[in-house]
């Protein structure tokens, strides 16, 4: 059940680390990367995805033949390992370069493939998620939006909350209703909605830091056209349940926070360190390190073409409970006052932005309360 002997990554992986460890370095020279946690949710720089893209770490698994590098998954897996340790501003690219273009790839068009996926491995393309609904959080096959035909194609209506990025981005996938159906999980459709498109309106949703990151995706009378449709009408479920298993399977889930632990260490390197305080470092390293083998599992399983579902909703249950924990952790071990005011990438700072983050990290992407059914059914299964 868990895929726990393909942990270790091929030593041709050794060198891509030492080369990705060095663009970070003269990155964090120039300023461009200060240590932040949340960095794939709130660091948007475009202009710092496309040189990450330059250097061919934007769709590394895209084929070649659509722009990408063919590389496997966990060689992308050393990269973004990288970035989020080092919390690199890398949320401009993400959702592309994590679920829209394996999405595109595995259900778009040829023409669909070759408009956006080129344009994503460059860093020019940025895509949003538009599933959730006020309505129909965890209970994903009740959302209201509705796509209706048109002669040309498809008029959209509808309210997404929580649109990462809708303010910022090029592009949202959204998941509409498109037929009646007694079973809730057919009639549903994925569509391509460009974020600049009449009708489109984004109110903002502020975070706890004050922060504007995500939005209400207002979709009024929206026009589509036909080649707006992502894989076939009535088969939004299973291409949604396939990109929620890659929201949901990265290091993204448990190395958020990675940043602030960094930060605690050479805080704690700079004054005098007691063992009580060792101690609790080594034990969050100790958790770390053996959430992350069990990571490393799920990225070997998805390299060689294995179901990961159920190991990947445990590594987020445990893996979004400890970035939560390490916070309370880090204001116990080193209380200092949590400043948001403190120079940006000290180690209050970095505290205030995490303890205000915390209340999203087990919510986003799935809430682990959901993720514990899908494996209490998926050890059911196993017995
Ligand atoms: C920071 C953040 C970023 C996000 N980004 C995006 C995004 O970019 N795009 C997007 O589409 N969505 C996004 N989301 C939405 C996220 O996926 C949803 O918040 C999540 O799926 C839960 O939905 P909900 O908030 O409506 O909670 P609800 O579904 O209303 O749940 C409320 C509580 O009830 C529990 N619950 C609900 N049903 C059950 C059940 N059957 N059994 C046991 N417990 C249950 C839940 O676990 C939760 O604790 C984001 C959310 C957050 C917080």
């Amino acid at each position: 059940m868990l895929d726990s002997e393909a942990v270790g990554l091929p030593a041709e992986t050794r060198e891509l680390r030492r080369e990705v460890r060095e663009f970070l370095a003269a990155e964090r020279a120039a300023g461009t990367v200060l240590g932040r946690p949340d960095s794939w949710l709130t660091g948007w720089d475009p202009e710092f995805s496309r040189r990450l893209a330059a250097r061919g770490w934007v769709g590394m698994a895209l084929p070649r033949e659509y722009g990408g590098h063919g590389r496997g998954n966990l060689e992308r897996y050393v990269v973004i390992e990288e970035l989020l340790a080092a919390g690199a501003p890398v949320s401009a690219h993400w959702v592309a370069d994590r679920q829209a273009g394996p999405s595109i790839l595995r259900h778009g068009t040829d023409a669909q493939r070759r408009r956006y996926l080129p344009a994503i491995a460059a860093g020019e393309c940025f895509f949003s998620i538009g599933m959730s609904e006020r309505e129909a959080g965890s209970d994903l096959a009740a959302v209201r939006t509705r796509a209706e035909r048109t002669d040309s194609g498809w008029r959209l209506n509808g309210t997404k909350m929580w649109t990462g990025g809708a303010h910022v981005n090029h592009y949202a996938i959204v998941l509409a209703r498109t037929a009646e159906s007694t079973d809730r999980h057919a009639g549903l459709s994925q569509f391509v909605v460009d974020l600049r498109a009449p009708g489109v309106r984004v109110e903002p949703i502020r975070l706890l830091s004050g922060e504007h990151t995500f939005n209400y995706l207002h979709l009024a009378g929206v026009e589509l056209a036909e080649d707006a449709l992502l894989g076939r009408p009535g088969d939004g479920w299973r291409q949604v349940t396939g990109e929620l298993a890659l929201e949901r399977s990265g290091p993204e889930r448990f190395l958020s926070t990675l940043p602030l632990l960094t930060a605690l260490v050479a805080e704690l390197r700079r004054g005098a360190c007691g063992s009580e305080q060792h101690a609790r470092v080594g034990r969050l390293t100790a958790r770390l390190a053996a959430i992350r083998q069990l990571s490393l599992g799920v990225a070997a399983a998805l390299e060689a073409g294995r179901a990961a579902d159920v190991q990947a909703a445990l590594v987020k249950d445990l893996g979004t409970r400890f970035e939560g924990e390490l916070v309370n952790e880090a204001r116990e071990i080193l209380p200092v006052p949590a400043r948001s005011d403190a120079t940006r990438g000290s180690y209050p700072e970095l505290l205030a932005t995490a303890v205000l983050h915390s209340p999203g990290y087990t919510l986003r992407g799935g809430t682990n309360e959901i993720l514990r059914g899908i494996i209490t059914r998926g050890l059911e299964a196993a017995r």
